[in-house]
């Protein structure tokens, strides 16, 4: 439990008070999924841990990736055995931490000749034993027929049969806050909507970042120990703030995702596809949605919220429409979308899907650590490797290192604290919370893990609270009570699209609802009426602008990439 016995608009306040006041063993810069893990990590090795984000947390590429919790079966034909086998334990470690947020999903991949059918099974097998696949998740391949009784709805034209394998499906936002308010909660100071503006130096070495507040005015100077640049995209952005001549480093890529009636699209697990240019492309089902992604083109334009092109679009279109009989799908059928950046290192001569995922870490003239690559999947272990030099220019610095309080593998997210049984945690609230309806429990629960317990209980306790918006989505007011106390949302796009994810899995993008939470929000962050029409208009605008696919512009994105 933080402080204030909350992870709020006041809490931040708070700790901006005590970033001025403080000086910290390290100071992470971004609160994506990389700078998440370092503090969570920092925090668990007893460190006086702050991270500052420049927007909301999530809001860069840890919100727009594809949502899988990779078991490394993708490195295989790279021959990289040792990333298969990290990507596989900490698909297992993640299952463990935060059993809400990775779920198993079958992936099919159909096959269209034998020699495809016999590439695929040797890979899988040999995956299987590398990876130490437990039996049940074991893969399994399967005749034409059978494939089609999975996938009644996939092209029978030369289908010989198909693979089928586990992956885990995540909340990639979700699983930021989770590692977010679990360092909270072991006492790293974190705030939102404060941007790193300048680095401070004594002596040429890296001795603190002024910070502006992005909700107000003003700056403060947070001084630390070492600081963690894990800013995504940003990062050689903030690299040059240290000076000097450094050269460019990252090499965006852009990928989309497409949001489709699950009706359009009826498939039951995720269906692996060849795009035209022979790249693998998936379709995935999220209750009554399913998801295309993704796409991989070298990048140029703005980082924030990147936009989508009508050739990005019709590229997965396309793809989807060659692998199945159905209806042919259209851009009109979209009724969401989102684009994200790959925050990869340049490779010389490499094509964006050739460059490497990997992590690199960079030291910088002044000593400020700089990470770039990686994956969701592997964050821990990234956050790990970061940790172990900060440890290192801690010792350097003459700063004793206290003892560790935790160990990282071990000590669950926010909301994991449970035996991995959804259903009987379901169960459990079922019985704990009477008159609260299963289907609400079993969307809290997926989202909140054992943390659906605060939104439950506030329910019974305030019947006020249980009040829910009139779109029919199901969204309560206990559940964005929850958002704004223990979340730190501060602004109606904070909740619709990082916390309760309706701008993604509501048909309408949350747009129904919008009305009703800017009006609680109004009440609870204490907004003029006209803060609240602006958040309004800023949500719908933004919801307008996701989906409007514009023709491409050869001068700014290299289209050639998708070929
Ligand atoms: C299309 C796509 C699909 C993907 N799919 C998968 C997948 O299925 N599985 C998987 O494991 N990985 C996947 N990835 C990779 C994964 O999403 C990324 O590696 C990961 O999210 C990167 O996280 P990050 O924290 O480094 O960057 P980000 O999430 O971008 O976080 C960086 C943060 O730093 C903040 N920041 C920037 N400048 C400043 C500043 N000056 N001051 C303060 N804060 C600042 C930004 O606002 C941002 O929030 C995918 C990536 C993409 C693009």
């Amino acid at each position: 439990m933080t402080a204030l016995g909350e992870w709020s608009a006041r809490t931040r306040a708070y700790n901006l008070t005590r970033l001025e006041q403080e000086t910290y063993d390290v100071l992470v810069i971004g609160g994506g999924i990389t700078g998440a893990g370092v503090a969570r990590e920092a925090a668990l090795r007893g460190l006086r841990v702050a991270l500052v984000e420049r927007r909301d947390f999530a809001q860069g590429t840890s919100s727009r990736s594809s949502k899988l919790i990779h078991g490394g079966l993708r490195y295989l034909p790279q021959g990289d055995v040792g990333l298969v086998r990290e990507a596989a334990t900490e698909r297992k470690v993640l299952r463990r931490l935060a059993p809400h947020l990775a779920r198993p999903i079958q992936m099919l991949v159909p096959v269209y000749s034998r020699t495809g059918y016999l590439t695929i099974r040797a890979g899988l097998f040999t995956y299987d034993h590398l990876a130490g696949v437990s039996k049940e998740e074991r893969n399994r391949m399967l005749s034409r027929e059978e494939t089609l009784a999975l996938e009644p709805w996939l092209k029978e034209e030369k289908l010989y049969g198909a693979g089928l394998y586990y992956e885990y499906l995540t909340d990639d936002a979700r699983l930021v806050l989770d590692t977010l308010k679990a360092a909270a909660a072991l006492g790293a100071v974190i705030t939102n909507y404060t941007p790193v503006v300048r680095l401070h130096l004594e002596n040429n070495r890296i001795a603190g970042a002024w910070i502006a507040d992005a909700m107000a005015e003003g700056e403060v100077l947070v001084r630390a120990h070492s600081i963690v640049n894990a800013a995504g995209p940003w990062v050689d952005e903030v690299r040059a703030l240290q000076g000097g001549t450094e050269s460019r480093r990252l090499h965006l890529t852009k990928g989309i995702h497409l949001i489709l009636l699950h009706q359009r699209l009826p498939v039951g697990r995720c269906v692996v596809m060849s795009a035209a240019d022979k790249r693998s492309v998936f379709a995935i089902p999220h209750g009554d949605l399913v998801y295309l992604g993704t796409t991989d083109t070298d990048y140029t334009g703005p980082y924030d919220d990147p936009p989508i092109t009508l050739d990005d679009a019709e590229y997965l279109l396309e793809a989807a429409n060659r692998a199945f009989r159905v209806e042919p799908l259209r851009v009109d059928d979209v009724v969401g979308a989102w684009a994200g950046l790959r925050p990869l290192l340049h490779e010389e001569g490499r094509k964006p899907s050739e460059i490497s995922r990997k992590d690199e870490i960079m030291i910088g003239p002044t000593g400020l650590i700089s990470v770039a690559g990686g994956k969701l999947t592997t964050y821990r272990r990234m956050a790990q490797r970061i940790l172990r030099l900060v440890l290192e220019r801690l010792a350097e610095q003459g700063f004793r290192v206290p003892e560790p309080i935790g160990d990282s593998a071990t000590t669950p997210l926010s909301g994991g604290d449970f035996d991995g049984n959804v259903e009987s945690l379901v169960g459990s609230l079922q019985t704990k919370w009477q008159g609260i309806r299963p289907e609400l429990l079993q969307r809290l629960v997926s989202l909140y893990g054992t943390n659906a317990d605060w939104i439950a209980g506030a329910i019974i306790a305030d019947p006020i609270l249980a009040e829910e918006t009139p779109d029919g989505c199901g969204l309560t007011r206990a559940e964005v009570l929850y958002n704004v106390r223990q979340e730190m949302a501060l602004t109606l796009q904070d909740v619709l699209e990082r916390r309760t994810r309706l701008f993604l899995w509501d048909r309408q993008n949350g747009l129904g609802a919008a009305p009703t939470v800017a009006e609680w929000l109004a009440g609870w962050l204490d907004w003029s009426p006209a803060r609240t029409s602006q958040e309004l208009a800023a949500y719908r605008a933004h919801v307008a602008e996701v989906k409007t696919f514009r023709p491409s512009v050869a001068t700014t994105e290299g289209m050639a990439a998708h070929a």
